[in-house]
């Protein structure tokens, strides 16, 4: 059972905290195009695309279809 707190004085932002941080997912870097998987974590923040070495964001993507809980 997934739980997610809503906190009226943050922003969306707090969303994620009460997600799984260390969850594995597959990110998009807007640059190039390069896929990865990284924690969840990392792809919250700036970072150095293996690919391209530019510093970006990479785009979070949809996880496949998984057993949640
Ligand atoms: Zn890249």
């Amino acid at each position: 059972m997934g739980l997610v707190t809503r906190v009226p004085a943050g922003r969306s932002y707090r969303l994620y905290l009460a997600t799984r941080m260390g969850e594995v997912v597959r990110g998009k870097c807007p640059r190039c195009g390069r896929v990865a998987e990284a924690p969840k974590g990392m792809f919250l923040e700036q970072t150095t695309c293996g690919e391209c070495r530019a510093s970006v964001v990479f785009v979070l993507l949809a996880k496949p279809p998984a057993r949640e809980g």
